[in-house]
């Protein structure tokens, strides 16, 4: 049996990376020959979760119940994934490559005493079990070996598409409270806060992005980018430069390790177009980069370009959108 463990947003649905983990395990048991793949689910199991762990394939749904599991521990997470294993036949045991993926099957890995591999994007050959794995921010890939039972290991973000079962399966619920030390609970999570509502909820789906990258010049140099996306009624789309300075907020930002864009137009001002930003957005059917340097990578990937200072470009189109639609 594969068992993957399912991450919850804030409102109890699975996350997004956790239904690419299944579906990268129901390629992995179909190569194994039709094994059965669980969920494992922290805390309450909400009906419309069960539906799609259930539409995801997930034969049961193994739910860590108890006072233990209140809040985020990735040692008390692993120590609860132990139980399950207890009571199962699991042969690998798979997470998203999230933060808290990383931290539970490492801790799960170190408990078991079997190694892990971080971030596979692909599997070849079951036995031995050999991953592929993204490694120098996704400039490289490399094949690793990983031998041990259960097999442990995180899948990165975006490898894979997300795909229903091609038929349901049962998700039936399976509870089970833990015993859990008091040393597996030192460190856990004291409070979560919720973010703004944003202007980046529709950047997946968005038909128009506007980009905001480095040339931004600072926090204060995001009016002109703004006013442009409320022009088109897009939302905006930042570079990792911008969120790790602290300008946007994270969920804005677009790339191997943001939020992936397919829309019909996508304006990047000011973004050198590094290739983990592009990862994000090479989907884009039509770039209109604004940049000062007719080389930067951006520029020369673009259906089009202007080249010059986007804190002049920028209000220059604003005028122009704003003086059409007055006439
Ligand atoms: P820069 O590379 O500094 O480029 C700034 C651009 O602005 C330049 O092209 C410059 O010519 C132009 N410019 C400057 N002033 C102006 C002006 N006034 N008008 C117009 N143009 C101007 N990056 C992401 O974006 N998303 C990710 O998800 C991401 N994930 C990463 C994951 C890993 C593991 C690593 C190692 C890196 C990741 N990065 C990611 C970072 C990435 O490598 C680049 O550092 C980043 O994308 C650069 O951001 P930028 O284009 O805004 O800045």
């Amino acid at each position: 049996m594969i068992l993957v463990l399912v991450e919850k947003d804030l409102h109890g649905a699975a996350v997004e990376v956790s239904l690419e983990a299944l579906t990268f395990a129901r390629s992995l048991a179909d190569a194994g020959g039709g094994v059965p793949v669980d969920a494992v689910v922290v805390g309450e199991v909400p009906a419309r979760l069960r539906e799609q762990l259930a539409a995801y394939g997930a034969r049961e749904v193994h739910r860590l119940a108890g006072d233990a599991f209140d809040s985020f521990a990735g040692a008390a997470w692993a120590a609860g994934i132990e139980t399950v294993l207890a009571t199962t036949r699991s042969v690998v045991v798979m997470a998203a490559g999230t933060p808290r993926g990383g931290e539970v099957l490492a801790h799960l890995s170190a408990r078991a005493d079997v190694p892990m591999a971080a971030n596979a994007v692909s599997f070849d050959g079951l036995s031995p079990f050999v991953v592929h794995r993204q490694v120098v921010g996704g400039q490289a890939l490399e094949a690793m070996q990983v031998s041990g039972r259960p097999t442990v290991f995180t899948v990165a973000g975006h490898a894979v598409e997300a795909r229903p079962a091609a038929a349901p399966a049962t998700a039936a619920v399976v509870e089970h409270v833990p015993d859990v030390a008091a040393a597996d609970l030192v460190a856990r999570v004291m409070s979560t806060e919720e973010p703004e509502p944003d202007r980046s909820g529709s950047l997946k789906t968005a038909r128009v992005v506007v980009g905001a990258g480095r040339g931004a010049g600072g926090e204060d140099g995001f009016d002109g980018l703004l006013e442009l996306a409320d022009l088109l009624g897009a939302p905006l789309g930042v570079s990792r430069v911008v969120t790790s300075l602290g300008w946007r907020p994270h969920h804005e930002q677009v790339g191997q390790t943001g939020s992936r864009i397919s829309p019909d137009l996508y304006i990047p001002c000011g973004i050198s177009g590094a290739i983990q930003h592009w990862a994000g957005c090479s989907s884009a059917k039509v770039i209109l980069a604004i940049n000062t340097d007719a080389d930067a990578p951006m520029v020369t990937k673009a259906t089009h370009a202007v080249i010059g200072d986007l804190h002049e470009v920028v209000p220059a189109i604003n005028a122009e959108i704003r003086r059409r639609r007055s006439g």
